[in-house]
């Protein structure tokens, strides 16, 4: 093993320089600058190279972290970006954005006392330099073939799939109804974790390849999956879940009540510098509002640093579980807490009051009782608890459920769970029609990036699989 490695013990953790949260406010730039070259190798050289590295077991991709690490620290970094891209479709959105906490640097095991290796900083800095020294190449496949995949959505599920089936040769066609291609990479997350331009390189790259974008189509209005797989040799479907879930209370029908995924998209165009209607009216711009975001997962994060980056007054963030047990990342609690955002733990909204447009959200305070069966402590109300936090702005951002796609696809075939997720074979991600394969959000649930990438890549070879078998017999057949 390399004398270099081990350091953890003289060397103590340090993240890239995190913007100061007074200038964090100001713009939508990511908040955590890149390391020095000097840095990157240093933390890297922290890795205790143990024998079953957890790291690697815990993080879905199962990245060969150590690996990575140490070629890292050895300065070997175009060596670094081949193994980290192995794995990866996209490692430096994985580095930027995954919940590392609970994943990789989670698990890492000198994390008890010395605290973790900076995992997602370093493959992110390995990739980004892969970037700017050209070793990042379009996805340019060998030979030919003649079978063609269509691919519904071009969030990172469907273009890990694109990417790998297009390697192999296949003639890929992605399918979305947004204009750009993301997915919830583009339009759901925000700048400030994510700048789009490390989205947008990618499509062009993927264009450059020869992947074929069809956007503005929705499958199910413009085409129709019977369509789809008339034309294509199979079928991936990666539509994610984009239904809200609604506030069950009283005056949730007043003007200023809004669901995040809209508030956050129209941040987002209007960063991309598109017209946006909405947001140039003031309905989705929390300038000069008092805004107050009901939840506790990731988008509830994004949309209450959204606000404070818009110029609101003031921005509440209103759970009804306390801090131990939300649901997002704690560094993302963090850095809200760092620009400003308050929150209220342990309190629900009740109503929200106002003549036509809301002036703020009656709460009542609640309690954290046993565990339910699935071991998650339950909340209840404290009766004669509630309060009024004034609002001008009020954000739902209580999570995602699928859309019915049996119904919007007319396929009545396609089979879901009781929650609405398509259901597939788990080996061979095939939906119940043949030759559908499906992945990503709509068949886990609201899920993480690197989920979505590992359920494309897997689908990618199972795809390949069934066109390489089918292909076979029906050569078999004709010889005969
Ligand atoms: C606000 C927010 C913040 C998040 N932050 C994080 C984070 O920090 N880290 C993390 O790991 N995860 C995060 N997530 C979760 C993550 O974005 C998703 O798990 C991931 O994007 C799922 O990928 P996907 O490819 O399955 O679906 P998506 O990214 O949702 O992409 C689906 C695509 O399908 C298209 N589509 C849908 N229906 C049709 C149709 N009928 N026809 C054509 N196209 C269609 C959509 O337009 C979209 O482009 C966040 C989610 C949200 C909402
Ligand atoms: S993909 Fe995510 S979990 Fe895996 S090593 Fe990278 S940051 Fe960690």
């Amino acid at each position: 093993m390399a004398e270099r490695m081990l350091q953890f013990v003289r060397l103590r953790q340090a993240q890239p320089e995190k913007r100061d949260a007074s200038a964090r406010r100001e713009d939508f730039g990511e908040i955590y600058r890149e390391y020095a070259a000097e840095a990157a190798g240093a933390q890297a050289s922290r890795c205790s190279q143990c024998g079953v590295p957890f790291c690697s077991v815990h993080c879905p991709l199962n990245n060969n972290i150590p690996d990575w690490l140490k070629l890292t620290a050895e300065g070997r970094l175009e060596e670094a970006y081949e193994v980290a891209s192995a794995t990866n479709t996209f490692p430096e959105i994985c580095g930027r954005i995954c919940p590392q906490d609970r994943l990789c640097e989670g698990n890492c095991v000198i994390e008890k006392d010395f605290e973790s290796v900076t995992i997602g900083a370093i493959e992110k800095y390995i990739t980004d330099t892969a970037w700017e020294k050209g070793w990042v190449t379009s996805p340019t496949p060998r030979q030919e073939l003649p079978y063609s995949v269509g691919i519904i959505g071009a969030g990172p599920g469907g273009l890990a799939a694109a990417e790998k089936l297009r390697k192999r040769g296949y003639q890929v066609h992605v399918y979305d109804r947004y204009d750009r291609v993301g997915g919830l990479l583009i339009y759901g997350i925000p700048n400030f974790k994510l700048e789009k331009e490390v989205v947008l390189r990618r499509w062009q790259q993927y264009e450059a390849g020869g992947i074929h974008f069809h956007l503005n189509v929705e499958i199910g209005r413009d085409i129709s999956l019977a369509e789809l797989r008339a034309k294509h040799d199979a079928v991936f479907i990666a539509t994610g879940v984009y239904k809200a879930r609604d506030i069950d209370c009283v005056g949730t029908n007043l003007k200023g009540i809004v669901p995040a995924l809209d508030y956050l998209t129209a941040s987002n165009r209007e960063n991309l510098g598109d017209d946006v209607p909405a947001f140039t009216s003031g309905a989705l711009d929390a300038k000069g509002k008092r805004v107050v975001v009901v939840g506790g997962g990731d988008t509830a994060m994004d949309c209450v640093r959204t606000a404070v980056r818009q110029g609101a007054t003031s921005v509440t963030c209103l759970y009804r579980r306390d801090k131990a047990n939300m649901p997002g990342s704690m560094r993302e609690v963090k850095n809200a807490e760092e620009e400003g955002v308050e929150f209220t733990w342990l309190a629900a909204p009740e109503a929200f009051v106002g003549a036509e447009h809301v002036e703020g959200v009656r709460a009542i305070r609640m309690h954290l009782g046993l565990p339910d069966s699935s071991g998650r402590q339950q909340v209840a109300p404290i009766p004669g608890s509630a309060f009024t936090i004034p609002c001008d702005l009020a954000i739902k951002a209580l999570g995602f459920d699928p859309e019915d796609l049996p119904q919007a696809f007319g396929e009545t075939a396609l089979t879901v769970s009781r929650w609405g997720t398509l259901t597939v074979n788990h080996r061979s991600f095939m939906t119940a029609l043949p030759g559908v394969f499906a992945g990503g959000d709509i068949v886990r649930g609201a899920s993480l990036v690197v989920w979505a990438i590992r359920d494309g890549r897997d689908a990618a070879d199972q795809i390949h699989a069934y066109v390489q078998a089918k292909a076979g017999a029906a050569l078999a057949t004709a010889a005969e």
